[in-house]
């Protein structure tokens, strides 16, 4: 299996050097030479698949030859540590729980199966001491601190925006010490996002071996597809899998993206629902055809605060660049922090479900689609509530319980490093700090 750079202009290169590098050296983001769909016999007989076999057949094409299939199994079973429940809401209404990982966001999965594609490439090879560099909008930073965390070799950077992220978002990227560093950035998520672009065109920053853990590396986005398929078994197992709708909240669009490339591989799959914050970049695209991504709202929903989204450029890439051709498999909507609490409240008030404010949006999506009136719809619950403890207490009037992983969590000691510009990004990374 070959990846090709989107900007055309770097050569192409196997899935090794794809999840090394990270970005193409032309900037591009690495997108598979081609696209093989499994078996229509796979989707027949899904049933009879552990979810460990089925992420090993939908990822062993774009591994290629990389990892030899004894070791990709044990990668895919290391990573698989943990449930995927499917919640009955209302009728023909799911949500699809992502969140019962480590960190308790959906970013678990793509975190671990990265780092320990990362360790088996390290422990084939010489090279020692690379450095995972990482921008946070707030849960990508502790799914990669925690995916990282004691893998020899591999010295993780975070950043992410001071005071834009949870209390609990915090503490998991700034408390576990050992391999993992976070930067405590002035400025917003797309700024973070900036410097590690810019950090990876560094001359000076060659000799660092830099990698990117952002949802443009190859590890971290594909193995999100295992969601769609496994949410297509339960649907099967409960006689509910004909016209399917994903609607996936949606903040740099890795997620949506990995879901079309199931459906690219067969998933039978009708529509796809992109539903973001009041950062509208994507839905206004596919209103007016024009992309222009503007200033960073925050909002509630703060893993989606991402005005220009790196994935959505694959998105166009998986049809042709055709915005009308997309169109018929995808829309995207935009709902204000006012609709997401309302949605949360009506969640909890009519059907009992606890929300977090992400999935809250993601339901919302399903809620405006009206394409169809007859389909199976399922939101991506991407967080755990507790994580937005604040908000879901304030909105539904009641108090979560606080898991002890989380209070444990909470009165550990915080460790950061506040930089405000690139200057600050390049002498840490090339300072005594980071050893
Ligand atoms: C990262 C994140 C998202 C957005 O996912 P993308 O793949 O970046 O679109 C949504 N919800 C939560 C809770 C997240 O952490």
């Amino acid at each position: 299996m070959n990846y090709i750079s989107l900007n055309a202009k770097a050569p192409k290169v196997g899935f090794r050097e794809a999840v090394i590098n990270g970005l193409a050296p032309d900037r591009g983001l690495y997108f598979p030479e081609t696209i093989t769909p499994l078996p229509s016999l796979f989707f027949e007989t899904i049933q009879d698949f552990t979810p460990e076999e089925i992420g090993y057949q939908a990822l062993k094409q774009f591994v290629g030859d990389a990892i030899p299939e004894t070791a990709l199994r044990e990668i895919v079973y290391d990573t698989l540590t943990f449930d995927f429940p499917l919640v009955a809401i209302e009728k023909r209404t799911y949500a699809l729980e992502l969140f019962h990982g480590p960190t308790l966001a959906f970013k678990d999965v793509g975190a671990r199966f990265m780092a320990r594609c990362l360790a088996y490439f390290n422990s084939k090879t010489e090279i020692t001491n690379s450095t995972v560099l990482v921008a946070t909008s707030g849960d990508t930073g502790g799914a990669v601190a925690d995916g990282f965390l004691g893998t020899p070799g591999i010295e993780v950077v975070i950043l992410y925006p001071s005071g834009k992220v949870s209390e609990i978002q915090e503490q998991q990227l700034t408390t576990l010490g050992k391999n993992i560093k976070a930067l405590e950035v002035k400025g917003d998520f797309d700024a973070c996002q900036e410097m590690v672009k810019k950090a990876f065109l560094d001359p000076d920053l060659v000799h660092k071996k830099l990698t990117s853990a952002n949802s443009i590396n190859v590890a971290r986005w594909l193995p999100q597809m295992l969601y769609f398929f496994l949410a297509y078994k339960s649907l099967k197992s409960k006689g509910e899998a004909s016209n399917i709708v994903f609607s996936i909240p949606s903040g740099n669009f890795g997620n949506c993206c990995a879901g079309m490339m199931a459906a690219q591989l067969g998933l039978p799959v009708s529509h796809f629902i992109a539903a973001t914050n009041s950062n509208d970049t994507v839905p206004r695209f596919t209103a007016t055809g024009k992309y222009e991504p503007g200033l960073t709202i925050p909002t509630i929903s703060n893993a989606m605060d991402v005005s220009n989204p790196s994935n959505f450029i694959r998105i166009l890439k998986l049809y042709e660049n055709k915005l009308q051709v997309l169109k018929q498999s995808f829309s995207s909507y935009s709902f204000s922090d006012t609709e997401t609490l309302q949605a949360m409240q009506v969640l909890y008030e009519k059907w009992g479900y606890i929300a977090d404010p992400h999935g809250a949006v993601g339901y919302l999506g399903l809620k405006k689609y009206s394409r169809a009136n007859d389909f199976t719809g399922v939101f991506l619950e991407t967080a755990h509530p507790i994580k937005f403890k604040e908000t879901v207490e304030t909105i539904l009037s009641e108090k979560l319980v606080v898991p002890t992983q989380i209070q444990e969590l909470l009165d550990k000691k915080k460790q950061s490093h506040p930089i405000a510009g690139y200057e600050g990004l390049k002498s840490f990374l090339l300072g005594d700090s980071n050893g």
